[in-house]
Protein backbone atom coordinates (compact mmCIF):
# COMPACT_ATOMS: atom_id res chain seq x y z
CA UNK A 1 0.00 0.00 0.00
CA UNK A 2 1.03 3.44 -0.94
CA UNK A 3 2.89 5.04 2.46
CA UNK A 4 2.48 9.05 1.75
CA UNK A 5 6.32 10.41 2.73
CA UNK A 6 7.74 13.39 4.63
CA UNK A 7 9.67 15.43 2.04
CA UNK A 8 13.11 16.62 3.42
CA UNK A 9 15.87 18.07 1.40
CA UNK A 10 14.58 17.00 -1.54
CA UNK A 11 14.26 13.22 -0.35
CA UNK A 12 11.05 11.39 0.68
CA UNK A 13 10.98 9.98 4.07
CA UNK A 14 8.73 7.23 5.91
CA UNK A 15 10.21 7.27 9.10
CA UNK A 16 8.77 4.67 11.23
CA UNK A 17 5.24 5.07 12.61
CA UNK A 18 2.45 5.74 10.02
CA UNK A 19 -1.55 6.42 10.51
CA UNK A 20 -4.25 5.15 7.88
CA UNK A 21 -5.68 7.44 5.28
CA UNK A 22 -9.19 6.16 4.56
CA UNK A 23 -11.25 6.78 1.58
CA UNK A 24 -14.63 8.30 2.78
CA UNK A 25 -17.15 6.72 0.10
CA UNK A 26 -15.82 3.23 0.66
CA UNK A 27 -14.67 3.67 4.74
CA UNK A 28 -11.66 1.43 2.98
CA UNK A 29 -7.59 2.32 3.82
CA UNK A 30 -6.47 3.58 0.71
CA UNK A 31 -2.87 4.41 2.23
CA UNK A 32 -0.68 4.96 4.76
CA UNK A 33 0.81 8.32 6.31
CA UNK A 34 4.17 8.75 8.22
CA UNK A 35 3.66 10.65 11.33
CA UNK A 36 6.50 13.01 12.13
CA UNK A 37 7.85 13.62 15.69
CA UNK A 38 10.28 16.23 17.09
CA UNK A 39 13.21 14.74 15.46
CA UNK A 40 11.42 14.95 11.85
CA UNK A 41 10.74 18.74 11.93
CA UNK A 42 14.40 19.15 13.66
CA UNK A 43 15.43 17.76 10.30
CA UNK A 44 13.46 19.65 8.20
CA UNK A 45 14.26 22.80 10.09
CA UNK A 46 17.50 22.19 9.52
CA UNK A 47 17.14 21.75 5.44
CA UNK A 48 15.15 24.43 5.16
CA UNK A 49 17.72 26.54 7.30
CA UNK A 50 20.64 25.44 5.10
CA UNK A 51 18.43 26.07 1.98
CA UNK A 52 17.76 29.92 2.94
CA UNK A 53 20.93 32.40 2.25
CA UNK A 54 21.31 31.17 -1.00
CA UNK A 55 17.49 31.42 -1.44
CA UNK A 56 17.12 34.96 0.12
CA UNK A 57 20.11 35.83 -2.42
CA UNK A 58 18.20 34.60 -5.43
CA UNK A 59 16.80 37.58 -7.58
CA UNK A 60 13.34 37.70 -7.03
CA UNK A 61 12.98 37.85 -10.55
CA UNK A 62 14.01 33.77 -10.63
CA UNK A 63 11.90 33.30 -7.81
CA UNK A 64 9.15 34.42 -9.80
CA UNK A 65 10.32 32.26 -12.49
CA UNK A 66 9.97 28.82 -10.61
CA UNK A 67 6.00 29.98 -9.99
CA UNK A 68 5.50 30.02 -13.54
CA UNK A 69 6.90 26.95 -14.22
CA UNK A 70 4.85 25.37 -11.45
CA UNK A 71 1.78 26.98 -12.85
CA UNK A 72 2.38 25.15 -15.67
CA UNK A 73 3.21 22.01 -13.76
CA UNK A 74 -0.13 22.18 -11.81
CA UNK A 75 -2.24 22.40 -14.56
CA UNK A 76 -0.84 19.74 -16.28
CA UNK A 77 -0.98 16.87 -13.52
CA UNK A 78 -4.43 18.56 -12.15
CA UNK A 79 -6.40 15.45 -12.85
CA UNK A 80 -3.91 13.42 -10.87
CA UNK A 81 -4.11 16.58 -8.03
CA UNK A 82 -8.29 16.42 -8.12
CA UNK A 83 -8.47 12.88 -7.79
CA UNK A 84 -6.42 12.44 -4.71
CA UNK A 85 -8.57 15.56 -3.05
CA UNK A 86 -11.73 13.37 -4.41
CA UNK A 87 -10.36 10.17 -3.36
CA UNK A 88 -8.99 11.25 0.42
CA UNK A 89 -11.41 14.01 1.41
CA UNK A 90 -14.74 13.10 -0.60
CA UNK A 91 -15.74 15.53 -2.38
CA UNK A 92 -16.42 15.63 -6.25
CA UNK A 93 -13.74 16.09 -9.46
CA UNK A 94 -15.54 19.05 -10.03
CA UNK A 95 -15.41 20.48 -6.72
CA UNK A 96 -11.60 19.65 -6.32
CA UNK A 97 -11.01 21.32 -9.83
CA UNK A 98 -12.34 24.43 -8.33
CA UNK A 99 -10.36 24.04 -4.78
CA UNK A 100 -7.07 23.50 -7.40
CA UNK A 101 -8.08 26.63 -9.15
CA UNK A 102 -8.69 29.23 -6.42
CA UNK A 103 -5.09 27.89 -5.16
CA UNK A 104 -3.23 28.61 -8.43
CA UNK A 105 -4.73 31.56 -8.27
CA UNK A 106 -2.51 32.56 -5.58
CA UNK A 107 0.60 30.99 -7.66
CA UNK A 108 -0.40 33.49 -10.53
CA UNK A 109 -0.33 36.11 -8.12
CA UNK A 110 3.37 35.02 -6.62
CA UNK A 111 4.78 35.19 -10.19
CA UNK A 112 4.22 38.95 -9.34
CA UNK A 113 6.74 38.84 -6.02
CA UNK A 114 9.26 41.36 -8.19
CA UNK A 115 6.77 43.68 -8.38
CA UNK A 116 4.94 42.89 -4.88
CA UNK A 117 8.42 43.33 -3.30
CA UNK A 118 9.60 46.86 -4.18
CA UNK A 119 10.29 48.78 -1.19
CA UNK A 120 9.66 52.50 -0.92
CA UNK A 121 12.89 54.81 -0.90
CA UNK A 122 13.43 59.00 -0.19
CA UNK A 123 16.27 60.78 -1.36
CA UNK A 124 17.56 63.75 0.68
CA UNK A 125 15.76 62.87 3.71
CA UNK A 126 18.86 65.11 5.31
CA UNK A 127 21.62 66.75 3.43
CA UNK A 128 23.40 64.01 1.15
CA UNK A 129 21.40 61.57 3.43
CA UNK A 130 18.86 58.90 1.43
CA UNK A 131 16.85 56.33 2.84
CA UNK A 132 14.80 53.12 1.87
CA UNK A 133 12.76 50.61 3.37
CA UNK A 134 12.95 47.20 2.17
CA UNK A 135 10.89 43.96 3.17
CA UNK A 136 12.97 40.95 3.94
CA UNK A 137 12.16 37.34 3.94
CA UNK A 138 12.02 36.51 7.60
CA UNK A 139 14.26 32.87 7.24
CA UNK A 140 12.13 29.64 7.96
CA UNK A 141 7.93 29.53 8.30
CA UNK A 142 5.77 26.88 8.33
CA UNK A 143 2.43 26.15 7.28
CA UNK A 144 -0.42 24.07 9.37
CA UNK A 145 -3.30 22.75 7.55
CA UNK A 146 -6.68 21.49 7.54
CA UNK A 147 -8.17 18.73 5.85
CA UNK A 148 -11.17 20.29 4.03
CA UNK A 149 -8.67 21.90 1.37
CA UNK A 150 -5.58 20.02 0.78
CA UNK A 151 -4.53 21.38 -2.11
CA UNK A 152 -5.96 25.22 -2.05
CA UNK A 153 -4.88 26.17 1.57
CA UNK A 154 -1.39 25.03 1.32
CA UNK A 155 -1.54 27.18 -1.99
CA UNK A 156 -2.74 29.99 0.49
CA UNK A 157 0.81 29.78 2.06
CA UNK A 158 4.06 28.57 0.50
CA UNK A 159 3.83 29.88 -2.81
CA UNK A 160 4.12 33.36 -1.85
CA UNK A 161 5.78 32.81 1.47
CA UNK A 162 8.57 31.31 -1.32
CA UNK A 163 8.41 33.99 -3.72
CA UNK A 164 9.22 36.18 -1.02
CA UNK A 165 12.32 34.62 -0.34
CA UNK A 166 11.88 32.18 2.76
CA UNK A 167 12.01 28.32 2.96
CA UNK A 168 9.03 26.50 4.23
CA UNK A 169 7.64 23.02 6.28
CA UNK A 170 4.09 22.38 5.53
CA UNK A 171 2.33 19.76 8.06
CA UNK A 172 -0.74 19.19 5.98
CA UNK A 173 -3.67 17.23 7.35
CA UNK A 174 -2.93 13.62 8.16
CA UNK A 175 -6.52 12.66 6.69
CA UNK A 176 -6.00 13.82 2.98
CA UNK A 177 -2.49 14.52 2.56
CA UNK A 178 -1.99 13.00 -0.23
CA UNK A 179 -2.49 15.97 -3.26
CA UNK A 180 -0.27 18.04 -0.32
CA UNK A 181 2.79 16.11 -0.99
CA UNK A 182 2.09 15.73 -4.95
CA UNK A 183 1.74 19.91 -4.71
CA UNK A 184 4.84 20.25 -2.69
CA UNK A 185 7.29 18.36 -5.05
CA UNK A 186 5.84 19.40 -8.86
CA UNK A 187 7.24 22.55 -7.00
CA UNK A 188 10.61 20.82 -7.00
CA UNK A 189 10.49 19.57 -10.09
CA UNK A 190 9.53 23.25 -11.56
CA UNK A 191 12.76 24.03 -10.20
CA UNK A 192 13.43 24.89 -6.76
CA UNK A 193 15.96 24.14 -4.94
CA UNK A 194 15.98 21.17 -2.46
CA UNK A 195 15.62 22.33 1.16
CA UNK A 196 13.29 25.26 0.14
CA UNK A 197 9.89 23.46 0.81
CA UNK A 198 9.61 20.93 3.32
CA UNK A 199 6.81 18.88 4.10
CA UNK A 200 6.45 17.13 7.69
CA UNK A 201 2.90 14.60 7.65
CA UNK A 202 1.30 13.96 10.86
CA UNK A 203 -0.27 15.56 13.62
CA UNK A 204 -0.27 17.26 16.86
CA UNK A 205 3.22 15.95 17.75
CA UNK A 206 4.62 17.84 14.63
CA UNK A 207 2.47 20.91 15.14
CA UNK A 208 3.95 21.25 18.37
CA UNK A 209 7.42 20.58 17.75
CA UNK A 210 7.28 23.31 14.84
CA UNK A 211 5.84 25.60 17.18
CA UNK A 212 8.34 25.74 20.14
CA UNK A 213 11.39 25.37 17.24
CA UNK A 214 13.49 28.16 17.38
CA UNK A 215 14.00 27.97 13.79
CA UNK A 216 10.58 28.68 12.70
CA UNK A 217 10.24 32.64 12.50
CA UNK A 218 6.05 32.40 11.79
CA UNK A 219 3.43 30.20 11.26
CA UNK A 220 0.60 30.13 9.39
CA UNK A 221 -2.34 28.20 10.30
CA UNK A 222 -5.70 27.52 8.95
CA UNK A 223 -8.27 24.89 11.09
CA UNK A 224 -10.85 24.53 13.91
CA UNK A 225 -10.66 27.53 16.42
CA UNK A 226 -10.13 25.33 20.02
CA UNK A 227 -6.35 24.96 17.76
CA UNK A 228 -6.13 28.27 16.20
CA UNK A 229 -6.36 29.57 19.61
CA UNK A 230 -3.37 26.73 21.02
CA UNK A 231 -1.33 27.70 17.83
CA UNK A 232 -1.79 31.44 18.49
CA UNK A 233 -0.92 31.42 22.41
CA UNK A 234 2.33 29.15 21.89
CA UNK A 235 3.44 30.77 18.48
CA UNK A 236 3.32 33.77 19.76
CA UNK A 237 4.99 32.91 23.44
CA UNK A 238 7.74 31.47 21.40
CA UNK A 239 8.13 34.46 19.68
CA UNK A 240 7.14 33.92 16.17
CA UNK A 241 4.42 36.03 14.07
CA UNK A 242 1.45 33.55 14.00
CA UNK A 243 -1.88 34.16 12.02
CA UNK A 244 -4.11 31.49 12.77
CA UNK A 245 -7.45 31.04 11.04
CA UNK A 246 -10.39 29.52 12.67
CA UNK A 247 -13.66 28.14 12.54
CA UNK A 248 -17.46 29.64 11.17
CA UNK A 249 -20.71 30.05 11.39
CA UNK A 250 -21.62 31.77 8.29
CA UNK A 251 -24.87 33.57 8.25
CA UNK A 252 -27.21 34.38 5.04
CA UNK A 253 -29.67 37.03 5.70
CA UNK A 254 -33.00 37.36 3.29
CA UNK A 255 -35.00 40.11 2.90
CA UNK A 256 -38.35 40.24 1.81
CA UNK A 257 -37.30 41.75 -1.64
CA UNK A 258 -34.84 38.56 -2.35
CA UNK A 259 -34.77 37.31 -5.36
CA UNK A 260 -35.99 33.76 -4.00
CA UNK A 261 -35.33 31.44 -6.49
CA UNK A 262 -32.31 32.98 -6.92
CA UNK A 263 -31.70 32.99 -3.41
CA UNK A 264 -32.39 29.28 -3.24
CA UNK A 265 -29.81 28.17 -6.16
CA UNK A 266 -27.30 29.74 -4.53
CA UNK A 267 -27.98 28.56 -1.10
CA UNK A 268 -27.83 25.09 -2.40
CA UNK A 269 -24.75 25.48 -3.81
CA UNK A 270 -22.77 27.73 -0.48
CA UNK A 271 -24.78 25.18 1.95
CA UNK A 272 -24.23 21.66 0.12
CA UNK A 273 -21.53 21.51 -1.95
CA UNK A 274 -18.28 19.31 -0.26
CA UNK A 275 -20.94 18.56 2.24
CA UNK A 276 -20.79 21.76 4.42
CA UNK A 277 -17.43 21.30 5.22
CA UNK A 278 -16.18 24.73 3.94
CA UNK A 279 -14.85 27.56 6.35
CA UNK A 280 -16.98 29.76 3.99
CA UNK A 281 -20.16 27.45 4.17
CA UNK A 282 -23.46 29.21 4.82
CA UNK A 283 -24.95 27.16 7.91
CA UNK A 284 -27.41 29.88 9.04
CA UNK A 285 -30.10 31.44 6.95
CA UNK A 286 -31.43 34.28 8.88
CA UNK A 287 -35.11 35.30 7.26
CA UNK A 288 -36.74 38.47 7.92
CA UNK A 289 -40.34 38.06 8.18
CA UNK A 290 -42.23 34.42 8.37
CA UNK A 291 -43.07 34.41 4.99
CA UNK A 292 -39.61 34.62 3.75
CA UNK A 293 -38.92 31.67 5.69
CA UNK A 294 -41.73 29.45 4.60
CA UNK A 295 -41.51 30.38 1.00
CA UNK A 296 -37.44 29.37 1.68
CA UNK A 297 -37.90 26.16 3.54
CA UNK A 298 -40.43 25.19 0.85
CA UNK A 299 -38.32 25.54 -1.92
CA UNK A 300 -35.65 24.42 -0.27
CA UNK A 301 -36.40 21.03 0.93
CA UNK A 302 -37.78 19.99 -2.45
CA UNK A 303 -34.13 20.50 -3.91
CA UNK A 304 -32.52 18.69 -0.90
CA UNK A 305 -34.52 15.72 -1.20
CA UNK A 306 -33.05 15.76 -4.44
CA UNK A 307 -29.59 15.89 -4.43
CA UNK A 308 -27.29 13.14 -6.20
CA UNK A 309 -25.40 11.77 -3.63
CA UNK A 310 -22.62 9.32 -4.11
CA UNK A 311 -18.69 9.21 -4.35
CA UNK A 312 -16.86 12.33 -5.44
CA UNK A 313 -14.37 10.13 -7.86
CA UNK A 314 -17.71 9.21 -10.19
CA UNK A 315 -19.35 11.82 -12.45
CA UNK A 316 -22.22 13.57 -11.73
CA UNK A 317 -23.06 13.91 -8.00
CA UNK A 318 -23.43 16.93 -6.32
CA UNK A 319 -22.37 15.98 -2.89
CA UNK A 320 -19.95 13.44 -1.59
CA UNK A 321 -19.51 11.39 2.01
CA UNK A 322 -17.89 13.57 4.49
CA UNK A 323 -14.48 13.23 5.86
CA UNK A 324 -14.74 10.50 8.73
CA UNK A 325 -16.68 8.42 10.33
CA UNK A 326 -15.97 10.06 13.81
CA UNK A 327 -17.32 13.25 11.60
CA UNK A 328 -20.50 11.54 10.81
CA UNK A 329 -21.18 10.56 14.22
CA UNK A 330 -20.46 14.36 15.20
CA UNK A 331 -22.90 15.76 12.60
CA UNK A 332 -25.69 13.31 13.55
CA UNK A 333 -25.18 13.87 17.22
CA UNK A 334 -25.79 17.84 16.44
CA UNK A 335 -29.35 16.76 14.62
CA UNK A 336 -30.46 14.62 17.50
CA UNK A 337 -29.40 17.71 20.12
CA UNK A 338 -31.03 19.93 17.26
CA UNK A 339 -34.43 17.86 17.80
CA UNK A 340 -34.07 18.00 21.17
CA UNK A 341 -33.63 21.68 21.71
CA UNK A 342 -36.64 21.90 19.99
CA UNK A 343 -36.03 22.94 16.06
CA UNK A 344 -37.69 21.49 13.42
CA UNK A 345 -36.37 19.21 11.32
CA UNK A 346 -38.09 19.85 7.86
CA UNK A 347 -35.48 17.73 5.98
CA UNK A 348 -33.44 14.78 7.49
CA UNK A 349 -30.40 13.60 5.37
CA UNK A 350 -29.67 10.77 8.31
CA UNK A 351 -29.41 7.07 7.36
CA UNK A 352 -28.65 7.84 3.65
CA UNK A 353 -26.94 4.95 1.93
CA UNK A 354 -25.69 4.78 -1.73
CA UNK A 355 -25.82 1.16 -3.12
CA UNK A 356 -22.36 -0.40 -3.15
CA UNK A 357 -20.76 2.14 -1.02
CA UNK A 358 -22.55 1.01 2.24
CA UNK A 359 -19.63 1.88 4.53
CA UNK A 360 -18.99 5.45 3.35
CA UNK A 361 -19.70 8.45 5.18
CA UNK A 362 -22.59 9.28 3.43
CA UNK A 363 -25.00 11.70 4.99
CA UNK A 364 -27.88 14.08 2.97
CA UNK A 365 -28.73 17.31 3.53
CA UNK A 366 -30.38 17.97 6.41
CA UNK A 367 -32.71 21.36 7.23
CA UNK A 368 -33.82 23.09 10.38
CA UNK A 369 -36.33 25.73 10.80
CA UNK A 370 -37.11 27.31 13.97
CA UNK A 371 -33.89 26.90 15.14
CA UNK A 372 -33.47 29.87 17.98
CA UNK A 373 -30.06 31.09 19.37
CA UNK A 374 -29.42 29.50 22.15
CA UNK A 375 -29.74 26.49 20.52
CA UNK A 376 -26.10 24.15 20.19
CA UNK A 377 -26.87 23.51 16.85
CA UNK A 378 -26.60 27.42 15.96
CA UNK A 379 -24.07 28.13 18.27
CA UNK A 380 -21.54 25.88 17.38
CA UNK A 381 -20.01 24.70 13.92
CA UNK A 382 -21.56 21.80 12.66
CA UNK A 383 -19.03 21.10 9.16
CA UNK A 384 -21.65 19.42 7.81
CA UNK A 385 -25.02 19.54 5.31
CA UNK A 386 -27.05 21.07 8.24
CA UNK A 387 -28.14 24.43 7.45
CA UNK A 388 -30.60 26.32 9.99
CA UNK A 389 -33.35 28.58 9.61
CA UNK A 390 -33.70 31.58 12.01
CA UNK A 391 -36.81 33.75 11.96
CA UNK A 392 -36.29 37.16 12.72
CA UNK A 393 -38.11 40.30 12.55
CA UNK A 394 -36.21 43.23 10.39
CA UNK A 395 -32.79 43.60 8.95
CA UNK A 396 -31.84 45.31 12.16
CA UNK A 397 -32.60 42.12 14.34
CA UNK A 398 -30.48 40.13 12.15
CA UNK A 399 -28.11 42.48 11.95
CA UNK A 400 -27.96 42.41 15.47
CA UNK A 401 -28.01 38.38 15.31
CA UNK A 402 -25.18 38.04 13.62
CA UNK A 403 -22.59 40.25 15.48
CA UNK A 404 -23.67 38.67 18.66
CA UNK A 405 -22.14 35.13 17.23
CA UNK A 406 -19.03 34.42 18.58
CA UNK A 407 -17.49 33.57 14.45
CA UNK A 408 -17.02 36.26 11.94
CA UNK A 409 -15.73 34.59 8.73
CA UNK A 410 -18.40 35.05 6.22
CA UNK A 411 -21.55 36.28 5.57
CA UNK A 412 -24.18 37.40 2.61
CA UNK A 413 -27.12 39.29 2.12
CA UNK A 414 -30.05 38.86 -0.62
CA UNK A 415 -31.44 41.86 -1.65
CA UNK A 416 -32.21 44.35 -4.44
CA UNK A 417 -32.50 47.23 -2.25
CA UNK A 418 -29.06 48.94 -2.91
CA UNK A 419 -30.00 51.61 1.17
CA UNK A 420 -30.07 48.18 3.00
CA UNK A 421 -27.13 46.45 1.45
CA UNK A 422 -24.94 49.48 2.31
CA UNK A 423 -26.31 49.63 5.75
CA UNK A 424 -25.60 46.10 6.07
CA UNK A 425 -22.30 46.15 4.53
CA UNK A 426 -21.36 49.10 7.02
CA UNK A 427 -22.71 47.56 10.41
CA UNK A 428 -21.71 44.08 9.57
CA UNK A 429 -18.98 42.75 12.19
CA UNK A 430 -17.77 40.03 9.93
CA UNK A 431 -14.33 40.03 7.62
CA UNK A 432 -16.15 38.81 4.09
CA UNK A 433 -19.13 39.97 3.03
CA UNK A 434 -21.40 38.95 0.28
CA UNK A 435 -24.02 41.25 -1.42
CA UNK A 436 -26.18 38.22 -3.40
CA UNK A 437 -22.67 36.23 -3.52
CA UNK A 438 -23.14 33.15 -1.18
CA UNK A 439 -19.37 32.64 -0.76
CA UNK A 440 -17.75 35.77 -1.07
CA UNK A 441 -14.20 34.02 -0.87
CA UNK A 442 -11.64 37.11 -1.88
CA UNK A 443 -9.93 36.74 -4.73
CA UNK A 444 -6.07 35.95 -4.99
CA UNK A 445 -4.77 39.82 -5.20
CA UNK A 446 -7.53 40.64 -2.19
CA UNK A 447 -6.82 38.87 1.27
CA UNK A 448 -8.62 36.26 3.25
CA UNK A 449 -9.63 36.86 6.54
CA UNK A 450 -12.52 36.77 9.60
CA UNK A 451 -13.00 38.55 12.07
CA UNK A 452 -14.05 37.96 15.82
CA UNK A 453 -12.99 34.19 16.51
CA UNK A 454 -12.44 33.39 13.01
CA UNK A 455 -8.92 35.02 12.92
CA UNK A 456 -6.63 35.32 15.51
CA UNK A 457 -3.12 37.80 14.49
CA UNK A 458 -3.47 40.94 12.59
CA UNK A 459 -2.63 39.98 9.09
CA UNK A 460 -5.04 37.72 6.86
CA UNK A 461 -4.01 34.80 4.90
CA UNK A 462 -2.62 35.52 1.19
CA UNK A 463 -2.85 38.36 -1.14
CA UNK A 464 -1.77 41.81 -0.04
CA UNK A 465 -1.30 40.65 3.84
CA UNK A 466 0.57 37.49 3.14
CA UNK A 467 3.68 40.10 1.54
CA UNK A 468 3.56 41.82 4.47
CA UNK A 469 3.23 38.71 6.57
CA UNK A 470 6.60 36.76 5.16
CA UNK A 471 8.40 39.99 5.05
CA UNK A 472 9.33 42.14 7.62
CA UNK A 473 10.40 45.79 7.29
CA UNK A 474 14.11 47.18 7.41
CA UNK A 475 14.89 50.80 6.87
CA UNK A 476 17.88 52.11 6.00
CA UNK A 477 19.49 55.41 6.47
CA UNK A 478 22.36 56.08 4.73
CA UNK A 479 24.90 59.28 4.22
CA UNK A 480 27.24 59.83 1.06
CA UNK A 481 28.92 63.05 1.67
CA UNK A 482 31.00 64.62 -0.96
CA UNK A 483 34.50 63.61 -0.17
CA UNK A 484 35.72 67.52 1.05
CA UNK A 485 32.87 68.21 3.28
CA UNK A 486 33.80 67.97 6.72
CA UNK A 487 31.08 67.29 9.59
CA UNK A 488 30.97 68.72 12.96
CA UNK A 489 30.16 66.15 15.91
CA UNK A 490 26.32 66.60 16.41
CA UNK A 491 25.30 65.96 20.38
CA UNK A 492 21.43 66.83 19.93
CA UNK A 493 18.98 63.92 18.61
CA UNK A 494 19.64 64.35 14.25
CA UNK A 495 16.70 66.66 12.89
CA UNK A 496 16.22 69.15 9.98
P1 LIG B 1 -8.26 20.89 12.84
O1 LIG B 1 -8.14 22.11 13.67
O2 LIG B 1 -8.71 19.63 13.48
O3 LIG B 1 -6.84 20.54 12.17
C1 LIG B 1 -6.08 21.50 11.47
C2 LIG B 1 -4.61 21.14 11.55
O4 LIG B 1 -4.19 21.20 12.92
C3 LIG B 1 -4.28 19.76 11.04
O5 LIG B 1 -3.08 19.82 10.32
C4 LIG B 1 -4.13 18.93 12.31
O6 LIG B 1 -3.21 17.88 12.17
C5 LIG B 1 -3.65 19.94 13.33
N1 LIG B 1 -4.16 19.68 14.69
C6 LIG B 1 -5.36 19.17 15.03
N2 LIG B 1 -5.49 19.11 16.36
C7 LIG B 1 -4.36 19.62 16.88
C8 LIG B 1 -3.90 19.84 18.22
N3 LIG B 1 -4.64 19.53 19.26
N4 LIG B 1 -2.67 20.38 18.38
C9 LIG B 1 -1.91 20.71 17.33
N5 LIG B 1 -2.30 20.52 16.04
C10 LIG B 1 -3.50 19.98 15.82
O7 LIG B 1 -9.18 21.28 11.59
P2 LIG B 1 -9.76 20.32 10.46
O8 LIG B 1 -10.82 19.46 11.04
O9 LIG B 1 -8.66 19.71 9.70
O10 LIG B 1 -10.43 21.43 9.48
C11 LIG B 1 -11.72 21.91 9.65
C12 LIG B 1 -11.72 23.22 10.40
O11 LIG B 1 -10.91 24.17 9.72
C13 LIG B 1 -13.10 23.86 10.49
O12 LIG B 1 -13.27 24.39 11.77
C14 LIG B 1 -13.06 24.95 9.44
O13 LIG B 1 -13.94 26.02 9.66
C15 LIG B 1 -11.64 25.39 9.56
N6 LIG B 1 -11.20 26.09 8.36
C16 LIG B 1 -11.04 27.43 8.44
C17 LIG B 1 -10.66 28.14 7.31
C18 LIG B 1 -10.48 29.62 7.38
O14 LIG B 1 -9.92 30.15 6.44
N7 LIG B 1 -10.90 30.31 8.41
C19 LIG B 1 -10.43 27.46 6.10
C20 LIG B 1 -10.58 26.08 6.06
C21 LIG B 1 -10.96 25.41 7.22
Amino acid sequence: MNTISHLINGEQHHGSNTLEVFNPASGDVCAQVAVGDTATVAQAVAAAEAAFPAWRDTPPARRARVMFRYLQLLEERADDICRLIAEEHGKTLEDARGELQRGMENVEYACGVPGLLKGECTRNVGPDIDAWSDFQPLGVVAGITPFNFPAMVPLWMFPMAIACGNCFVLKPSEKDPGSSLLIARLLEEAGLPRGVLNVVQGGREAVNALLEHKGVKAVSFVGSTPVAEHIYATGTAHGKRVQALGGAKNHAVLLPDADLDNAVSALMGAAYGSCGERCMAISVAVCVGDAVADALVDKLSEKIRALNIGPGTEKGHDMGPVISREHLEKITGYITDGIEAGAELAVDGRGVTVPGHENGYFIGGCLFDRVTPEMRIYREEIFGPVLCVVRVKSLEDAIELVNAHEYGNGTCLFTRDGEAARLFGDRIEVGMVGINVPLPVPVAYHSFGGWKRSLFGDLAAYGPDAVRFYTRRKTITQKWPERTSHQASDFAFPSL
